[in-house]
């Protein structure tokens, strides 16, 4: 678990007023669906690319490339 994202359900005041579309894929998101705040990129994630873009990062929020050493 990371301090990266905040997560929260989808709610209507969300999806009206902030987006509706996930920012990474552009899959819609869904009514009481749990939602990711990527706080680096200020964007609202699907629970998918949530998944898949925390693995990739390190304890600092930083999305590290596997295998080409950006951090030793
Ligand atoms: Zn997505």
């Amino acid at each position: 678990m990371n301090n990266c994202f905040i997560d929260q359900i989808a709610s209507q005041d969300i999806l009206l007023r902030v987006t509706n579309l996930c920012g990474v894929c552009y899959d819609d998101l869904k009514l009481g669906e749990m939602i990711y705040y990527d706080m680096q990129e200020y964007r609202y994630l699907c629970q998918k690319c949530y998944e898949e873009l925390s693995d990739k990062m390190n304890s600092n929020c930083e999305v590290v490339d596997d295998g080409e050493g950006l951090f030793g």
